[in-house]
């Protein structure tokens, strides 16, 4: 009898995921956003959607010379070597997701760990070395041994023990 129980609670509990688990998907932008995107770091995001608790969508994949520079103008990147710009392989090499609620988007932070999470297990499957914008320290989150809310929690504490200020660019995925 034992067995039978067993097998019921297990399809009972494959409904209940059923019913909860929501299923999210790329739009048709936030796809176009992934053309000329490393196929390694395409198919990171592309598994990261399908398991991810928190929606998202690509903001931006590629970015030209020009776009970069006015960035920096603006200070909103630090760096003329971005890893959105074409490397040598041809590829862009970063992304920046957007957390959504619904069809909002939001700058919350604290979405932006779960959207991490998600990258980070997607990474794991896929065997892809990838740095976050909210830990930089970590140069392959496959390595780090807990959440993604406590990789930048170290990073925040780290910069702060060095005098320095934390640059937290949550939405920014590279690839290592
Ligand atoms: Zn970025």
């Amino acid at each position: 009898m034992k067995w039978l129980f067993a097998k019921i609670a297990d399809a009972v509990n494959a409904q209940k995921k059923r019913k909860t688990k929501m299923a999210y998907k790329l739009s048709s932008r936030s796809k176009s956003r992934l053309e000329g995107v490393h196929p390694k770091l395409v198919a990171v995001v592309e598994r990261a959607i399908e398991i991810t608790e928190v929606d998202f969508g690509v903001i931006q994949g590629v970015r030209t010379i020009e776009e970069q520079k006015e960035l920096v103008a603006k200070g909103a990147s630090q760096t003329m070597k971005s890893m959105h710009l074409p490397q040598e392989d041809g590829h862009g090499h970063a992304v920046d997701l957007m957390a959504y609620i619904g069809s909002r988007g939001s700058w919350e932070l604290n979405l932006y760990d779960n959207i991490a999470d998600a990258v980070k297990q997607a990474a794991e499957e896929l065997d892809v070395r990838i740095r976050w914008g909210a830990a930089w320290h970590i140069d392959d989150i496959r390595t780090w041994n807990g959440t993604m809310e406590e990789a930048m929690n170290e990073y925040v504490d780290l910069r702060r023990s060095q005098g320095r200020r934390p640059f937290i660019d949550a939405p920014h995925f590279e690839l290592r």
